[in-house]
């Protein structure tokens, strides 16, 4: 593989696809993109965290090889663009890659870079886990009750950027042919947008949820829509998800329905696969989260959904995510670049830190991600925290964003 501005490893080797399953071998070269604003420090952070617990989990057996590839302010200084040709060929080479936050550049011809990425590399499925950790303030009395995956459809719905302006010529046609053909009667001053959702994008998402929570032994998968109100877009969700379980997956699933009708005769094995309206979800995780497991939504839905849960367990700064396609996934924090704190060694790197622990979970390095997993919970335990929680949390020690990883580092090395 040639890149043209780009310097690879020394050694290490590819992650490699046979079969449909990744092959990861024991000196894998992942690829990050460090990011824009405070990047750069929770980069340094996390990375130190995920060679450790490599480290303790395997010793000298397996080792990261990471690559350094550029995307936002860095990849304009160094080739004039901001998401460069070498970086979305390296990620689709390599796989598996990390990044920080990156700046959503003003102009430029990019809607965002993040959904740029999703886009050019079909990373269809936004997964964001959201779990309690013991310590952590929260608005909730019991976030121990939480503990969600939420696999979110990132590449149609409204985000698909089918849209026009106001007063437009575009705009003009569009309502002008609606009115006319369709019988519908919009106003001349409105703005449009299309909600395009298809049935290929919505199975191959739920198709991922169900597979999750089979493979994890999750107890149910909840399709979460608008379909009273949209009924063939939201509606047509709802029902391309209970296909899907029912043509693919009849041997491990269950309708809510059915598992009703068999009472206490429903195997306990089989994951529930049940649907909740969208606006009756935002309660239902508030009020009885247990409840809930996996959840598969729409784009906007899964938006809104993904940031509210992350707010019952304490907030986005140590929320992680991922975009995954059918094999490339990108591993992500989830929050943005906060600019005015760039470069000060301050923010939480909880967020890229667990990211990684994803990240060693998708390759098969279990023992890696549950070190990183119990490191982080035994540093919030000890109150030794960055400066977001620890105004929330009674008798907290402020900690520089490098000296919460070392934390989190020396729990590590300590672990059984
Ligand atoms: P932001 O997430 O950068 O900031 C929101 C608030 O959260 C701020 O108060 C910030 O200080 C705080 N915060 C964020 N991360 C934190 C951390 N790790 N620790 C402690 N506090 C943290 O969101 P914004 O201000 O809306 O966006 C700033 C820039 O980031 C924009 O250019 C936006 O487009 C971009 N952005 C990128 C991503 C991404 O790359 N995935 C996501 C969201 C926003």
């Amino acid at each position: 593989m040639k890149f043209e501005k780009l310097n690879l490893p020394l050694e290490g080797n590819r992650i490699e696809v046979e079969d449909g399953q990744l092959r990861v071998p024991a000196d894998p070269i992942i690829p990050f993109i460090e990011g824009d604003g405070i990047g750069p420090d929770i980069w340094a952070a996390a990375r130190r965290v995920l060679d450790a617990a490599v480290a303790k989990a395997y010793g000298p057996k397996r080792r990261v090889h990471w690559f350094e590839i550029y995307a936002g302010g860095k990849a304009r200084d160094r080739y004039g663009e901001w998401l460069p040709h070498d970086t979305l060929e390296a990620v689709r080479h390599y796989m598996v890659a990390i990044k920080g936050p990156l700046t959503t550049p003003i102009g430029g011809g990019y809607r965002s870079l993040n959904v740029t990425l999703r886009q050019e590399l079909n990373l269809y499925a936004c997964i964001r886990p959201v779990r309690y950790f013991e310590g952590v303030p929260s608005p909730v009395k019991r976030p121990d009750l939480v503990d969600l995956i939420i696999f979110r459809e990132n590449t149609e719905d409204v985000y698909a950027g089918i849209e026009w302006r106001e007063g437009t010529e575009k705009c003009r046609k569009v309502i002008e042919f609606l009115n006319r053909e369709m019988g519908c009667s919009i106003p001349a001053d409105a703005a449009i947008g299309v909600k395009t959702m298809s049935a290929r994008a919505s199975k191959q998402l739920v198709r991922k949820a169900i597979r999750f929570a089979i493979e994890r032994k999750k107890p149910s998968v909840t399709l979460v829509h608008k379909g009273n109100i949209m009924k063939y877009t939201e509606g047509a969700f709802k029902e391309w998800g209970y296909q899907v379980a029912k043509e693919e997956f009849p041997e491990y699933t269950l309708t809510e329905e059915e598992a009703g009708k068999l009472g206490d005769a429903a195997p306990k094995s089989k994951v529930i696969v049940k649907d909740r309206i969208a606006d009756s979800t935002f309660q239902q995780i508030l009020v009885r989260p247990s409840e809930y497991s996996v959840l598969a939504t729409p784009n906007l839905n899964g938006d809104y959904l993904s940031d509210a849960a992350a707010a019952q367990v304490g907030g986005l700064g140590i929320a992680p995510g991922a975009n995954v396609g059918d094999t490339t996934a990108v591993f992500e924090a989830t929050h943005g670049t906060a600019p005015a704190y760039a470069g000060q060694d301050k923010v939480n790197p909880g967020s890229l830190i667990l990211s990684g622990a994803m990240m060693f979970e998708y390759m098969g390095w279990l023992e890696a991600a549950d070190l990183v997993v119990e490191g982080m919970q035994d540093a919030i335990k000890g109150r030794r925290v960055t400066y977001d929680l620890a105004r929330q949390m009674e008798g907290a020690v402020t900690v520089k964003c490098s000296e919460f990883a070392d934390a989190i580092i020396a729990r590590i090395r300590d672990s059984n």
